[in-house]
């Protein structure tokens, strides 16, 4: 009995707590984003995935070289003929691609890479050159 009272007196004071809440929670905004309901809000300076001016781009390899996550991949057959293909489910985000390359071709956007259960979707060819 003195138990059942204890218990009663707890879930008492639980609802004393959650109700205020509860109603501030109906009349406030939400805390949360409303993706994918409506656009995200990405703020200023957000390093998103890497693209591309593919016509600067020369096919030098200076960012495949540097890119400390193995994000990006150069498939060469002759000397104007390359693909520069991209990871991003390897990516760290971190824009030494765009550091190191001297032709100001990549670069880092705000934009994010969608989630998928299927990684092969997400690779990107950058740059698909072949001779003119
Ligand atoms: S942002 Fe960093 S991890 Fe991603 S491709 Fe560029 S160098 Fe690699
Ligand atoms: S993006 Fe820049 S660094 Fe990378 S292969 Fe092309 S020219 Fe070279």
């Amino acid at each position: 009995m003195i138990r059942t009272a204890s218990t009663l007196l707890e879930n008492l004071k639980t609802l004393a707590y959650l109700l205020p809440q509860l109603g501030r929670a109906l009349v406030t905004r939400p805390e949360t984003v409303r993706f994918p309901f409506a656009p995200p809000v990405i703020p200023k300076g957000y390093r998103g995935r890497v693209e591309i001016h593919p016509e600067k781009c020369h096919g030098c390899g200076l960012c495949v070289r540097d890119c400390p996550a193995f994000a990006l991949e150069l498939q060469r057959e002759e000397l104007n003929t390359f693909k520069l293909i991209y990871y991003p489910e390897r990516c760290a985000y971190c824009g030494q691609c765009e550091v190191s390359c001297t032709f100001g071709a990549i670069y880092q956007t705000n934009e994010f890479v969608h989630g998928t259960d299927d990684l092969a979707q997400l690779v990107v060819t950058l740059v698909d050159r072949k001779p003119a």
